[in-house]
């Protein structure tokens, strides 16, 4: 019973509302045949990097067939924290948009009900759980009798799947979608690869139909680096202060309590450091979140629970303290990273402890041996690409199914690490752990270990009288750091295991090759002490000039740099003003792009990528003002 069907929309119309609306010059990469395919009511599934621009493929189809007369687009979107920043984003940009949810008063809510129910709203943002909600439906019935209900956009879709990293229950219910109101096109977003989530997502939402839309993972503007666990905590900081002082950053941490310290630690260094976790009070996390999200400069120490969603363009560093679960969980913690495009960091400190860690958290815990086993091989990845001493990048890539070659802009790849030939080392250390076991079956740690290696004499070795191994003192000749890396390296080669408690080594049975030299083990000679350079620093960096965060949207001469502060400083108070996030206004990309190409005219304002024709209406004057003034 829907109303007539409008034209399909033509390309035409598409690129007039990215350019109209979003002020931005040219789709990029596959966002037009998704925007052409949803308009022309077509079911897709997209997946995405983070930061690849997922957002308009749903927007401008969504306000395309509103402007056709199609009513409504409903957006289903799991964090309702979230929603107020979007949906300001697009009442900026002159599309009238709203959210529902449980922070609405009972009047908002019925002024937002009102407005979709006459069709005006062009897009409805709601939580999974609204879906189900058996008034909310008898809504959205009515809408579709009167052939205005446009689209169903579902972000977050892998939230659908038990595969995936984030399971929602409610995201269940959305397959109800489909058959109850069959003719509406539906478009499911994710930034997840995985091929059995890929394939969850499509059974679960019933999008059997739905053509699917992969775009390739890279994400050239984010420099990878692991390096090597010294003391951490002084390498994250000189990692902070040098390359990105001034910069906004998430820090991840695996504990609440490596939280609290490390955000209390950089704190007391004269960082802009908060901490967030699953155990801080709910108004707390929400005021160190929209903090993050206002302010410039917030370095964020968090769990996991932080991230998702978080769409804030332009955070410059991504940081793990702890090694991640697997490589998806890593992409996407990393991800959140340069949005914006311009240049940023993923840098990840690991070491021993972390290794070990991973594996007993997947031993201990008490799911099925099956499930056990397919993590063990995911953590295996992450180790061989913390391990590799080849590009980075192409290993990620790799693990998505994409193939790739050198990228020059990984550690790897810009500071090729030397390497030794560590069979022999190997051999010792697992014959070492060998001698052990004859010796009276007893089993001994780390420390214990590379201290008879070593030939040192302490008291646990006159306990057990391992001074008279064969073993005891071979391997003088290396210093203690490299022992751990040889260890840590057959730790994650699977070839030593560690068990119980004091996680004492055990050797596998693939060990055996090892000692009988048929394996040789390439190792990374320990670079903590390392120098990495600076992004695109150098020669355009003015002494006790421009911050780091200027330095990554391209050159600036003084006059423009000081434009930009000028800009930047209106911008706060405009973001005031509307309680929003700066970069809804305008990002930094484009306030500088301002900044350095002065327009005169509103029209020459008009040619600058990001700004629309709403946002050249209200703001265009008072930008022509300060740069005037500037
Ligand atoms: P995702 O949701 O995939 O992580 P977003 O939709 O947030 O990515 O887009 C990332 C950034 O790229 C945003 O700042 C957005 O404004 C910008 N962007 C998206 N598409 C374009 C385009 N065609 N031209 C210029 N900028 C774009
Ligand atoms: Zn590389």
């Amino acid at each position: 019973m829907r109303a007539t069907m409008s034209q399909p929309n033509h390309h035409p119309v598409l690129l007039n509302i990215l350019q109209e609306v979003f002020g931005y010059g040219a789709f990029r990469g596959a966002q037009e045949a998704i925007i052409q395919h949803v308009g022309d009511s077509g079911d897709a599934l997209v997946l995405m990097p983070t930061g690849g621009g997922k957002s308009l493929c749903y927007q401008i189809p969504a306000i395309a067939r509103h402007r056709a007369g199609q009513g409504v687009t409903v957006v289903v979107s799991p964090l309702i924290a979230l929603m107020h920043d979007q949906v300001g984003a697009l009442e900026e940009a002159g599309v009238h948009a709203a959210f529902l949810n449980s922070t609405l008063s009972g009047e908002q809510a019925a002024h937002v009900e009102r407005e979709m129910m006459s069709g005006r709203l062009v897009m409805l943002y709601a939580a999974p759980e609204r879906i189900t909600n058996p008034r909310f439906l008898a809504q959205l019935d009515s809408l579709y009798e009167r052939g205005l209900l446009s689209l169903f956009a579902i972000d977050e879709a892998h939230c659908v799947s038990q595969w995936g990293h984030d399971f929602r229950s409610e995201y269940l219910a959305l397959s109800l979608l489909h058959e109850r109101f069959p003719n509406v096109p539906r478009i499911a977003l994710t930034a997840t690869a995985d091929e059995l989530t890929r394939a969850d997502i499509i059974s679960r939402l019933r999008l059997e139909e739905a053509r699917v839309f992969i775009s390739s993972f890279d994400r050239p503007n984010i420099r990878y680096a692991i390096v090597e666990k010294d003391k951490p905590r002084e390498q994250l900081l000189r990692f902070i202060r040098d390359e990105h002082e001034d910069d906004a950053g998430v820090v991840y941490c695996q504990s609440r309590k490596k939280v609290e310290e490390t955000a209390d630690w950089l704190v007391a260094e004269g960082i802009k450091a908060l901490p967030y976790h699953a155990g801080l009070d709910a108004t707390l996390r929400q005021k160190h979140q929209d903090r993050f999200l206002r302010e410039d400069s917030v370095v964020m120490v968090a769990t996991i629970a932080f991230g998702m969603g978080i769409d804030k363009p332009d955070v410059r560093f991504v940081a793990h303290l702890d090694l991640p679960k697997n490589i998806e969980s890593y992409y996407q913690e990393t991800g959140r990273a340069g949005r914006d495009g311009a240049p940023a960091d993923a840098w990840m400190a690991y070491g021993l402890a972390d290794v070990v860690n991973q594996r007993r958290m997947i031993d201990e815990s008490p799911a099925e041996e099956e499930f056990k086993k397919g993590q063990r091989g995911k953590l295996d990845a992450l180790l061989a690409l913390a391990e590799a001493t080849d590009c980075r990048r192409v290993r990620l890539l790799g693990y998505f199914g994409e193939a790739s070659s050198a990228c020059g802009n990984c550690d790897n790849c810009l500071f090729p690490p030397a390497t030794w030939d560590g069979t022999e080392a190997a051999r010792k250390l697992l014959s070492c752990i060998y001698r052990f076991h004859q010796n009276g079956g007893q089993r001994f740690g780390a420390g214990h270990l590379i201290d008879v290696l070593r030939g040192k004499v302490t008291d646990k070795v006159t306990q057990y009288g391992h001074q008279t191994l064969s073993t005891w003192g071979v391997g003088a000749d290396l210093p203690e750091t490299q022992w751990r890396a040889v260890l840590r390296q057959l730790i994650a080669l699977g070839h030593v295991q560690t068990e119980g408690e004091y996680m004492t080594l055990v050797l596998a049975d693939s060990a055996r090759s090892v000692l009988k030299g048929e394996v040789q083990l390439l190792l990374r000679v320990p670079s903590v002490a390392s120098k990495r350079g600076k992004q695109s620093s150098g020669s355009s960096k003015k002494p006790g000039g421009s911050s780091s965060a200027a330095r990554d949207l391209g050159d600036m001469d003084e006059q423009a740099q000081a434009a930009f502060e000028q800009l930047k400083a209106w911008r706060a108070e405009v973001a005031k003003e509307h309680s929003l996030p700066a970069y809804v206004i305008f990002q930094n990309v484009t306030l500088a792009e301002m900044a350095r190409r002065r327009p005169g005219t509103l029209d020459e304002l008009a040619g600058i990528s990001g700004v629309g024709a709403k946002k050249l209406e209200a703001y265009g004057a008072e930008i022509l003002r300060v740069l005037d003034q500037a």
